[in-house]
């Protein structure tokens, strides 16, 4: 019994040799420098930011050198697939336009050969094709080791404070011959497959990290699991062997994978592959009490991708917001490129964060609003429709019954036609309570009015004397008649230099009227907003808030 035996004992249905898939699956005939990047998510159906933030270097690093971003679903934790999670990743790529050219699901192909299939699952004769060869070169081997015999191990070294883990002496079933094995085998003990490595405690080994710089980490000396008992691989194998033959030129990933790239390191060196180059990406923190923290699952909903979707931010915003953590110079680049597409910014893995990436959301909505209130009216009226549809399909009829009254409010909380754009918008969720007070169906008036004089006169003389017919200059004349007749100031500079003289301003008038109208402190135009409400609609209002004020 010898290696070549074991091998066939082992996997007698892998027929081929893996210069079948190295011929299946050659270098790709790409542009010199085009590199090839991927996206690898678990189908555990929580896809989030920082998936998301490395997406998308992965897609720019890509796209930018004329090269192929794909999606690769990594399946072989099958205890923790969530259904439906596949198509969750696929709609949220959609969503934030993180185009990719190959993958799971998708009919596309960068070229003329295919490397999938992008389910690992579905390549477990891949993998099972490669451990062969490595038991045939004596480079891995069968454990028999229970979950018990490896708890045992855990605690003796956990007691006598051990590097943890199946290696030297602990390493079993590394000291079976051919012999043993196979009849372990024959006899129907379960196994797993062991890579036998050649590490040694006290080296280490150095390599490049395109994000982190130099690093230098101990060198690999477990016999790590390759391939489970049920024949799929563990991550660390299934990355080898995929990023290979899926010709990875630079694989992104999130930093909690630092840590194991030795062992990547060790099974590229076995099994004979060249290396791709490494870029990990730092942790996505917060600002909490001062102090800086991790994003958590548990604590932070904006994590989720689905949050952004919820409350309805513009792709766009995300994105840029994104591109802004991305890269540190992107923000001045944005800032001095107003249209040009972010495509065009020149995307570095150089100028990424090397620790702790602060996410800040008063940010993201800062950007939001300059995106929204950038755009044209009828694409933000039909990505407000749409969210509605969606997510508030119920309050549809309530916003939408009349298209030209929307049409018109969105015209008004935009500034679309005055000198300057407004910027009211911020996403779906906050415009849809900020125009809730156009419409009387649902108007619940946040009645806030200051402690002024003679309030509900005031209010019930603008109600005598309003004219829908009156312009913006005729309405605001008679709200400074108004302001004469109860003791407040029409003129401003009379007021500043007598503020004492007067029981307020013609602002203050104003003030009362809009939030008698709107219910709000802060509006838009406020006779505009009358226009929109129209007389039978703004009389009513009015009416209300003298009840109110009269408790
Ligand atoms: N499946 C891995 C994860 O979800 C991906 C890591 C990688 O991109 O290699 O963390």
């Amino acid at each position: 019994m010898d290696n070549e035996n074991l091998a066939e004992l082992l996997f007698p249905d892998i027929k081929n040799k893996p210069c079948y898939y190295e011929e299946k699956y050659p270098e790709r005939e790409l542009p010199e420098k085009a590199e090839v990047t991927r996206i690898g998510p678990s189908p555990t159906g929580f896809i989030h930011l920082g998936n998301l933030y490395s997406a998308m270097a992965g897609e720019r690093l890509a796209h930018r050198s004329g090269g192929v971003f794909y999606l690769r679903i990594e399946d072989t934790d099958n205890k923790r697939k969530v259904d439906g999670a596949v198509e969750s990743v696929i709609s949220s790529l959609d969503y934030f336009d993180i185009r990719f050219d190959e993958g799971a699901e998708v009919e596309r192909q960068a070229g003329s050969v295919s490397y999938g299939p992008f389910y690992q699952r579905q390549r477990a004769e891949i993998y099972q094709t490669y451990v062969k060869e490595l038991v045939r070169k004596g480079l891995a081997y069968p454990c028999f080791c229970s979950e018990e015999d490896l708890n045992s191990i855990r605690k003796v070294q956990t007691d006598e404070k051990l590097d943890i883990g199946y290696y030297g002496k602990w390493a079993k079933c590394r000291c079976l011959s051919c012999e043993e094995a196979a009849e372990k085998i024959k006899s129907g003990a379960p196994y797993s497959m062991r890579l036998r490595s050649a590490g040694q405690p006290g080296n280490t080994i150095k390599f490049r990290d395109e994000i982190m710089g130099e690093i230098s980490l101990p060198e690999n000396m477990m016999d790590v699991v390759i391939l489970k008992s049920d024949g799929i691989p563990t991550y660390h194998f299934a990355h080898a062997v995929d990023d290979h033959l899926m010709r990875t030129t630079t694989v992104i990933r999130g930093c909690e994978w630092l840590p194991s790239v030795p062992i990547h390191v060790e099974l590229f060196n076995v099994l004979g592959f060249r290396r791709p180059k490494y870029a990990h990406t730092a942790q996505l923190m917060k600002m909490e009490d001062n102090k800086k923290r991790k994003l958590s699952k548990r604590k932070d909903p904006e994590l989720s991708l689905g949050y952004y979707r919820e409350l309805g931010y513009h792709a766009e915003a995300v994105r840029v917001y994104l591109m802004t953590i991305l890269n540190s110079n992107f923000e001045e680049w944005y800032q001095k490129n107003p249209g040009v597409p972010i495509e065009e910014f020149n995307f570095s893995l150089k100028k990424m964060g090397v620790s702790g990436i602060l996410f800040d959301l008063q940010k993201l909505d800062d950007i939001s609003a300059d995106i929204i209130s950038s755009k044209e009216r009828e694409e933000v009226y039909e990505y407000f429709l749409n969210w509605m549809k969606t997510y508030k399909p119920e309050s549809v009829p309530v916003y939408f019954a009349d298209p030209e009254k929307m049409g018109r409010i969105m015209d008004l909380c935009m500034g679309v036609g005055q000198k300057r754009r407004r910027k009211d918008f911020i996403n779906c969720i906050q415009m849809f309570g900020f125009l809730s007070y156009f419409f009387d169906e649902i108007f619940e008036p946040e009645y806030d009015f200051e402690k002024y004089e003679s309030m509900t006169e005031i209010i019930r003389e603008f109600k005598d004397t309003y004219d829908y017919n009156d312009d913006s200059s005729a309405w605001f004349s008679k709200l400074k008649l108004i302001a004469d007749k109860f003791g407040y100031a029409s003129d401003m500079k009379a007021y500043k230099q007598n503020p004492e003289q007067y029981k307020g301003n013609v602002s203050h008038v104003a003030e009362i009227i809009r939030v008698a109208v709107t219910g709000r402190k802060n509006t838009p135009d406020l006779w505009t907003i009358m226009q929109i409400l129209g007389t039978e609609s703004c009389s009513k209002r009015l009416d209300m808030a003298i009840d109110h004020l009269a408790g």
